[in-house]
């Protein structure tokens, strides 16, 4: 039960009325905090689809709070714009999105307790049948969940081995009978390198797929899918035709990139900017170090400012005299170890910021940009986990 009280604390404090949407109002009274353009979404995801197979329908991948983005906000658009397949990590959070009035189809990519079989059905959940044990635990719930297998092609994470069609037919249909089966998936682990091992692999995945929904052409399985955002645009041909083609969207409706060699489509660009308040300027003499551990020390006489923001607001301490920030459009280098919730800038040559000047820390400011996958870049990520760090304690405003 504890569980779903935490649920409704979340969606009521980030709902908490409108005055919580208006952020330009007052930005000096904030301290580190995002604004999410829904448009840039919405127009995103109109964007994505145009270059997808005619029909393709869009499953709005929307785990880990839409990547950092507001599972609510981001789903109560789509489905105003007509999506009506979403895809979570857990119970919490598709709870959480139909406790907050999301009516469209709602899967769960990961494991749920199969004794939380009564909440699946309450809430009318598909859960995904992460291997035939599972299946079986859940099936002994006695509750006809809804459910679609996962189906495993090579990332070896989860699901039935595709290396034995006949088998994965076998199981599929036994518990079509036991439980509400809709649907079977499988996910591409390299659907976003752009080699020719990586091609080939892929297209093996698919034909593995492929293999297995032959096999169970007959039951007539609403939804078939195995395409991530890189694979709706990079294998757009291999649909499963006369199947309808699904597309399982997410980082790409967030405006980044799978990986950073990607190009995306032109128009589709970050809906989320990052921004914190400098809280002190002060004068550095030649030879003074900065922060924990003294990492940096002054070659000549500076300026430094101090930004409030750190790690535990899921700033990534790898930036440490590594990243920048962006004030006034200029860059300013972090210098010394970011701190849980402050780091420091050089801001020598940018004389106008002040006690409560705007740092970008994310997006574009004036002509100068630096994106989630910008920063991914520099310290060996993806532009997913920059988001997806972003923490609670960073406050999410709508513009
Ligand atoms: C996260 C996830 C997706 C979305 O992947 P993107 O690369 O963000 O588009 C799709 N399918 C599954 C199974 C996932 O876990």
């Amino acid at each position: 039960m504890r569980l779903f009280a935490n649920i409704q604390i979340q969606k009521a404090e980030r709902n908490k009325g409108d005055d919580f949407l208006i952020i330009e109002a007052n930005q000096k009274e904030k301290r580190s905090w995002v604004e999410i353009s829904i448009n840039q979404i919405i127009e995103n995801y109109r964007i994505y689809k145009g270059q997808c197979v005619p029909g393709t329908e869009i499953m709005a991948v929307i785990k880990a709070d839409a990547y950092g983005h507001g599972d609510v906000k981001v789903a109560t658009a789509l489905e105003n714009e007509g999506v009506h397949l979403f895809a979570v990590s857990n119970i919490d959070e598709a709870v959480g999105l139909r406790k907050s009035g999301i009516k469209g189809e709602i899967l769960i990519l990961g494991y749920t307790s199969p004794t939380l079989a009564d909440k699946l059905f309450e809430y009318d959940i598909i859960q995904t049948l992460v291997s035939e044990e599972y299946a079986d635990e859940l099936a002994k719930q006695n509750i006809k969940v809804k459910c679609q297998f996962a189906i495993d092609t090579g990332m070896n994470r989860i699901g039935l081995d595709s290396d034995n069609p006949d088998e994965c037919d076998k199981i599929i249909r036994r518990y079509c009978r036991e439980l509400s089966v809709n649907g079977i998936f499988t996910h591409l682990c390299v659907a976003d390198t752009d080699t020719e091992s990586c091609h080939r692999f892929t297209e093996q995945q698919i034909s593995k797929f492929k293999a297995v929904v032959s096999r169970v052409r007959d039951l007539k399985l609403p939804y078939v899918h195995y395409c991530n955002s890189a694979g709706g645009l990079a294998y757009p041909d291999l649909s499963l035709e006369p199947k309808k083609k699904i597309v399982r969207l997410g980082i790409i409706l967030y405006g980044l990139k799978p990986d950073y060699g990607n190009t995306l489509p032109d128009g589709i660009k970050p809906a989320l900017t990052w921004k914190s308040t400098v809280s002190m300027v002060k004068e550095l003499r030649k030879g003074e170090t900065v922060g924990y551990g003294r990492t940096f020390k002054a070659e000549n006489d500076m300026r430094v400012a101090t930004v409030t923001t750190g790690y535990a607001d899921g700033y990534n301490r790898l930036l440490s005299n590594k990243g920048f920030v962006m004030l006034n459009g200029k860059k300013a280098s972090i210098i010394g170890r970011v701190c849980m919730d402050q780091f420091m800038v050089d801001v020598t040559d940018i004389p106008e910021v002040s006690m409560g000047s705007v740092a970008v820390l994310l997006g574009t400011d004036r002509d100068t940009s630096y994106t989630a996958d910008d920063m991914a870049e520099s310290i060996g990520t993806i532009g997913y986990e920059v988001v997806c760090d972003i923490s609670n304690r960073v406050q999410r405003y709508y513009i």
